[in-house]
């Protein structure tokens, strides 16, 4: 063989080798691309054929909490008033839920649409908006809003931190941390570690649904929101007097109540039991978009991490009755939720 030739059929191989490699790298690109997109929509579309959501998580982070709801606050009253969970429904069909990399800038953006679109258009036009709207919808409905407390109208974060004002408390991240009691399962909740006798407040006004002994929580209460789309459960109340003063099933609560106190109890089938190590508050968010989930394998409960983090800027002030040595809350509080029912 000529040896010029051969060179020249050595380039042309490696030339045809380099653009295979080309071709073979695009093409994982475009895989991993696709196949990522795919899983999101699959996790989005969660309203299956059941017409309902059958799965949800929220992994809102602190930061978009705050900057959604503040835009929210400023806008009130304006005729470009922009709801914070539509705008967080906006960044969450953006980033598919996943808010770690949230931008102020994102958030700009989304107002802008959310604003000139309207939320009708956007379930209708913009993926996955219809999903994340009716899934923060459910976590956050009842917690922004007009209110009157003090005899003073306000508008804004209605919702109060558990822990009562003025009492600390210490927590970090251990949603879905595996717990060992009642044999392998996760922890659906959160922890807030407290001194024993710090004052619990309900989150949200709502209905209580459940009071009493629970083998996993001792001593707690069930709060259902009245759009019946949140159950807050509180536990491992204080052994011997665990709630509020005559709190009993059926009694309607207002935001920032205080409804029982932290203890320990719990883990153990016999009645007011001291078998939790730490004095701490588990408080846990179940959702429910349908009545098939609010008991049994189909339960949502979510991450309240970032939610209880942001709820930190709203505690309750609470005095004490030296006499009676219950907590009350200082300020009487009009939720319109409550009041219409009255
Ligand atoms: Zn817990």
């Amino acid at each position: 063989m000529n040896r010029n030739l051969w060179t020249k059929r050595r380039s042309a191989e490696s030339f045809c080798l380099l653009l295979l490699l080309l071709l073979l790298a695009f093409g994982a690109a475009f895989l991993l691309r696709h196949v990522s997109s795919f899983f999101r929509e699959d996790a989005a579309s969660a309203f299956g054929e059941k017409g309902y959501i059958t799965w949800a998580d929220f992994d809102v982070s602190l930061e978009a909490l705050e900057a959604a709801y503040q835009w929210d606050v400023d806008s009130y009253g304006e005729k470009d008033h922009v709801g914070w969970v539509e705008l967080l429904a906006y960044l969450g069909a953006e980033y598919g839920g996943d808010f770690s990399d949230f931008r102020a800038s994102d958030l700009k953006k989304a107002a802008e649409q959310v604003r000139r679109k309207g939320t009708e258009k956007l379930r209708k036009d913009k993926k996955n908006f219809r999903y994340y709207y009716e899934a923060y919808s459910a976590a956050l409905a009842g917690m922004v809003g007009e209110y009157e407390i003090a005899e003073e109208k306000k508008y804004g974060l209605k919702a109060f931190s558990p822990i009562a004002k003025g009492f600390s408390y210490t927590a970090y991240d251990d949603f879905g941390a595996s717990r060992s009691y009642g044999g392998e399962r996760q922890h659906l909740g959160h922890d807030m570690m407290a001194e024993a006798g710090t004052p619990i407040v309900a989150i949200e006004s709502g209905e209580v649904t459940a009071l009493g002994w629970n083998q996993y929580g001792g001593w707690r209460v069930g709060i259902s929101s009245f759009d019946g789309k949140r159950y807050y459960y509180y536990a491992h109340m204080r052994k011997d007097r665990p709630y509020a003063e005559g709190l009993k099933q059926g009694d309607i609560v207002t935001a920032g109540d205080v409804i029982g106190y932290v203890g320990r109890t719990g883990y153990s089938a016999t009645e007011n039991v001291n078998n939790i190590e730490v004095y701490h508050l588990h408080v846990g968010m179940q959702l429910i978009f349908d009545e098939s989930q609010r008991e049994g394998d189909n339960e949502i409960w979510i991450d309240m991490y970032a939610l209880t983090q942001f709820l930190d800027r709203h505690r309750s002030e609470v005095v004490r009755n030296a006499e009676t040595k219950e907590w009350t809350r200082r300020y009487p509080m009009k939720d319109p939720l409550t009041e219409a029912l009255k």
